[in-house]
């Protein structure tokens, strides 16, 4: 056999496991994350076997925070920061205090010193960026108020992580006057990065990917893309001292604005998303599950402190501000997991002798336990949004669901839109639709709204299906919609089912699960385009 070398290891081993065990956890219904973190726990060092290399690793992961953060960037204007600042800031604020405060309760109750139970709460306070954004990128929240908010929380939460990691070793140096300066120095570092970006950064690099999409080589575009992320990232940290999330999260933003952010974003999804995987491996190896028999109680308390504490305490800010209880769970779901900051000042903790090692086990197992059961407290929000019948505008009641021969209209983004709009004899229809801010209004002569994922039969039958006359499928996933068609189909045998697809493939996919028309843009381009040849 061939020699594998350790970064061969890594990204090879890493991968192929973090795909077989993703694919097993989403055929059992769970959120493949869970299957990349025990690829994770199967390639670390605690398990027996292959052991992966933990240094290379990490940096594989730090990729993946940079071009996650850059798409984040990509998605938010300066406007839509500063919109969300009102809540995000005291937000962070609070719940940075809550955490801290309750981690240092525990750190008595464990009879560590004043300064660790201190480190430690701070390291339990900041959530992790790669889960929150792909929790809100998975469900397309980033246009979202409770999706910004979630963002811009994060971003308060990473500016605070760069002032610790500059401010704890000054305080435990003792230099009493030298911490204003670090403080204020830190300060002036990130003004100045974030003013560079803004003024230079926003001509300057728009200004060259324009010339470059003009030169009409897509390679070059794809590279000169990764080279800003990357390029800004790692500048931003060699020169202010910022983090590279931040770099990136800023290489995002001025880009923002450019019409070429969209392709620019994705050009990058598919390196983002191998190294977001590889980010998860590296967090499943650092778990040594023998603190689970150790300590069990220990890190029952950490974890009730990062899922439960800091989610009353965010919840409870949101609400005060006046935002929904939709909105305030949310945000309080995304923020219920720590990750990387955690991890860093977790080793920050113990370099300078503060955080004793339990401490630190018990912070890397809360952390993977967290982002285990993150999708969990996803989950949770649904049904509490669902069993309570949240309404996506509050305070008006919901009609009753049409009743026989009305028409089923599945998503309400550019395509479902249209339709609705246009099918005006809207009494007549009912339409479902994941995201609650998509959703249309519920009015009372407007067609029956109702929030959640058409492939849960419940939903379906609330549509009333069996009675419908048809259904129409206007979401672009078409294995989904294979799934809600075949639902439908065993649901009513009669009932007129039209799709959407996007390949060839996928056109007979869905017509064997019981579609009676599939219907493919570009045969609708072409067709269109053959009859105004003809009339021209
Ligand atoms: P577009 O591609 O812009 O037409 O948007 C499709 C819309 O369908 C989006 O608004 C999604 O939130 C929505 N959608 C996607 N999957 C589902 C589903 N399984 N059930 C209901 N709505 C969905």
């Amino acid at each position: 056999m061939h020699h594998v070398t350790p970064l061969l290891g890594i990204v090879i081993i890493g991968l192929v496991l973090a795909f077989i065990l993703g694919a097993i956890a989403h055929r059992l219904r769970l959120s493949p994350l869970i299957g990349y973190l025990l690829a994770g726990i199967v390639v670390g060092p605690f398990t027996p076997g292959y052991v992966a290399h933990q240094g290379l690793a990490n940096e594989l992961a730090e990729l993946g925070i940079i071009l996650l953060m850059f798409g984040v960037g990509l998605h938010f204007s300066v406007r839509d920061l500063l919109s969300v600042r009102r809540v995000a800031i005291p937000g962070a604020v609070v719940q940075i205090a809550s955490a801290t405060l309750l981690g240092w309760g525990l750190g008595e109750l464990m009879g560590w010193s004043t300064e660790a139970g201190l480190m430690f709460g701070l390291s339990l306070s900041t959530a992790s960026t790669v889960v929150l954004l792909r929790a809100v990128n998975e469900r397309r929240l980033i246009h979202t108020e409770r999706g910004r908010i979630a963002v811009g929380w994060l971003i308060v939460e990473d500016i605070a992580m760069v002032f610790s990691l500059v401010v704890i070793p000054a305080i435990v140096a003792g230099a009493g006057q030298g911490l204003g300066t670090a403080m204020l120095l830190t300060a002036a570092k990130v003004a100045v990065f974030v003013a560079f970006m803004l003024i230079v950064g926003r001509r300057f690099v728009p200004w060259m990917l324009h010339g470059i999409v003009h030169g009409g080589s897509r390679e070059l575009f794809r590279l000169a893309v990764l080279a800003v992320a990357l390029g800004v990232a790692a500048g931003a940290a060699m020169l202010f001292d910022v983090s590279f999330a931040l770099g990136a999260f800023f290489a995002g933003m001025i880009l923002a604005e450019s019409p070429l952010s969209q392709r620019a974003a994705e050009e990058t999804l598919p390196l983002r998303d191998a190294f977001a995987v590889l980010f998860f491996v590296s967090v499943g190896m650092l778990f040594d599950p023998s603190i689970v028999l150790e300590a069990p109680f220990a890190l029952l308390a950490t974890l009730f402190i990062i899922v439960i504490g800091k989610s009353f305490a965010a919840y409870g800010i949101v609400r005060l501000f006046g935002k929904t209880d939709r909105t305030a769970l949310t945000i309080a779901a995304s923020l219920a997991q720590i990750g990387e900051f955690s991890f860093i000042l977790a080793a920050l903790g113990s370099s300078l002798r503060i955080l004793p090692d339990d401490a630190r086990d018990l912070i890397l197992a809360g952390a993977i336990l967290s982002i285990m059961l993150n999708p969990a407290a996803f989950a949770l929000v649904g049904w509490i949004v669902r069993e309570r019948h949240l309404p996506p505008e509050e305070g008006e009641p919901a009609p009753a669901p049409p009743r026989w021969g009305h028409v089923v209209l599945v998503g309400h983004g550019r395509v479902g839109a249209m339709v609705a709009e246009r099918l005006a004899d809207a009494g007549k229809m009912a339409v479902i639709e994941t995201e609650a801010d998509v959703a249309p209004a519920q009015r009372n002569d407007g067609p029956h709204i109702i929030v959640g994922n058409a492939a849960d039969p419940a939903l379906l039958q609330e549509a009333r299906l069996a009675e419908a006359r048809a259904l129409l499928v206007a979401i672009p996933d078409s294995f989904e919609a294979g799934q809600i068609v075949a639902q439908a189909r065993k649901l009513n045998p009669r009932l007129l089912i039209v799709a959407r697809a996007h390949h060839e493939d996928e056109l007979e996919y869905l017509a064997r699960h019981g579609a009676d028309h599939v219907i493919m843009g570009e045969h609708e381009i072409a067709r269109r385009m053959i009859e105004l040849a003809g009339t021209g």
